[in-house]
């Protein structure tokens, strides 16, 4: 096959849709262009898209970078896609017109519905076939609340006039003018409705939510090529798929089982690849189809920190301490603390301000800062908070580690708040790891790059797509630390922040 030099990649994310072109010569993205999203939002807890918007901004954006690199569509391999995952639709099979909006992933409206499952003691049953725990936050519920509340969707779904799916789904159908309606194999591990072991759509799991087979795509391995679109009358090969956080782990080249990624944004996300068997969590964490390629299932461990890079926006907006997000590192520096052991003089924040996530919880949480002295200043609780991204990370790994029965091997990192040099050092102190920023840390984008190059042949395997990454700066544990002591004294925090918001009339 003759390779070509350059690789579209399209990432259709909660806020933007962007569109890339990467140079496979240079191994380096040479043009990008983001166009923004609305989110729509009715009613309390409800979130929604106009998915004509999401295919308008995607579309655009995909003409747009192409025009702007000044590239020869001759010249290109093939389009990747990589998306916001969970976040889902119903459309005509004739015209592609939407029955309403996409319901987005963040949309609560079917908590209660989930919770009636849950109180069936539909937990276990859901875990082992899924991997996932019951929430709306999967499709399954999404969908059937757009079959019950759409007038006629039911009948229309029973004759076969609608198609279901998520975004990578609507993009490809789009794309390829009504031909071809698929879903990558990462996307429907997200859709609670299918099953993650035969990774084929599961009648059970149909039957329970009321949604008929003939309305979903067709699940394909990330690696497939699924059509053909036309984009300035030239054919490009649409090749190459994944949700989100999958891309994620895939452009950072965590192909063996044990290696993690962290994105390091306004939560983090934190994935671990599990190798070639489903590895179900005791700690409520989620397993999810890392992706199929050469026919060959990779799976990962899922977890997420809700305030992460939030805490530090926290500190810029609410209290003034800092004048940008990056300035945090200087000031955090600034921190006088003569005794190691104590990490931030003996300071530690918690920013619980939503409750806490795995492995705590607790909704009730709030945030809190301890160990205050009267030597305590603003460095100290800027270098806290940065500390606390750490900690919050470590407690995500550690419940990795104990349901894999095996150590993490060295944490990759992404995200906006990877670029902090001194975090980036205290996540390897307090993990005893090493931490592995790459060059280019638009990993999302780069794994559907990565999975379009393997499927057009750009790559001949996982091993030569190790050889284009390239890394910008290893952080690797210092000898002289007493994790085991900061760490406990984190746990100490915590359980000070547990429950706060129950009041005290209840306490
Ligand atoms: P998202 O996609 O979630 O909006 P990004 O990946 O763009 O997030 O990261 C932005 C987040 O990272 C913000 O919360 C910001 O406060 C934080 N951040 C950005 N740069 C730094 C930095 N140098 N140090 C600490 N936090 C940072």
């Amino acid at each position: 096959m003759v390779k070509k030099r350059y690789i579209l990649a399209l990432d259709e994310g909660t806020t933007s849709a962007r569109a890339v072109v990467y140079d496979c010569k240079s191994d380096s993205i040479i043009a990008s262009v983001n166009t923004p999203i609305d989110l729509i939002y009715r009613q309390s807890g409800w979130v929604e898209q106009d998915a004509r918007d999401l295919w308008g901004a995607q579309f655009g954006a995909l003409n747009e970078v192409i025009a702007k690199s000044g590239v020869s569509l001759d010249d290109v391999n093939g389009l990747g896609i990589t998306n916001q995952r969970e976040t889902v639709l119903l459309w005509d099979k004739k015209t592609g017109i939407p029955l309403g909006n996409a319901i987005v992933w963040q949309c609560r409206r079917t908590a209660e519905f989930c919770n009636r499952l849950k109180e069936r003691g539909l937990g276990d049953y859901i875990r082992k076939k899924t991997g996932l725990v019951i929430d709306a936050y999967f499709s399954a519920s999404k969908i059937k609340w757009i079959l019950d509340n759409t007038e006629g969707a039911r009948e229309r779904a029973k004759r076969g006039e609608l198609c279901c799916g998520t975004v990578d789904s609507y993009l490809i159908y789009r794309l390829t003018e009504g031909a071809v309606h698929v879903t990558d194999v990462t996307n429907a591990s997200r859709t609670m409705l299918m099953d993650i072991n035969t990774l084929r759509w599961d009648r059970e799991l149909l039957e329970l939510f009321d949604i008929p087979e003939g309305i979903l795509p067709r699940i394909v391995h990330s690696d497939a090529t699924v059509g053909e679109t036309t984009v300035l009358n030239k054919p490009i090969k649409i090749c190459g798929i994944a949700g989100d956080q999958q891309a994620a782990l895939f452009g950072q080249n965590c192909f063996d089982k044990g290696s993690a990624k962290n994105t390091y944004g306004t939560g983090c996300f934190i994935l671990m690849n599990t190798g070639d068997e489903v590895c179900l969590s005791d700690n409520s964490l989620v397993s999810t189809v890392a992706w199929v390629v050469d026919n060959k299932p990779t799976y990962a461990l899922e977890g997420s920190v809700f305030n992460a890079g939030s805490s530090v926006q926290w500190l810029r907006d609410s209290l003034g301490l800092i004048s940008s997000s990056a300035e945090s590192e200087a000031m955090a520096r600034l921190a006088v603390c003569a005794d190691k052991s104590l990490g931030s003089d003996g300071v530690y924040v918690v920013p619980a301000f939503t409750g806490l996530g795995a492995p705590y919880w607790n909704q009730a949480a709030r945030g809190i800062i301890v160990g205050i002295t009267r030597n305590t200043n603003k460095y100290h609780i800027i270098r806290a908070t940065l500390e606390s991204m750490a900690y919050s990370t470590k407690d995500v790994i550690s419940l990795m580690e104990s349901d894999t029965c095996c150590k993490m091997r060295g944490l990759c990192v992404d995200g906006g708040a990877c670029k902090n040099d001194f975090l980036m050092q205290f996540q390897a102190d307090i993990l005893n790891a090493e931490v592995v920023r790459p060059s280019v840390t638009e990993s999302t984008v780069l794994g559907a790059v990565y999975l379009s190059g393997l499927a057009s042949g750009v790559f001949a395997s996982m091993e030569d797509i190790a050889k284009h990454r390239s890394v910008d700066r290893v952080f690797r544990p210092q000898e002289d630390i007493d994790r085991q002591k900061l760490y406990r004294g984190w746990k100490r925090a915590v359980a000070r922040s547990l429950d706060w918001a129950i009041g005290e009339a209840d306490s």
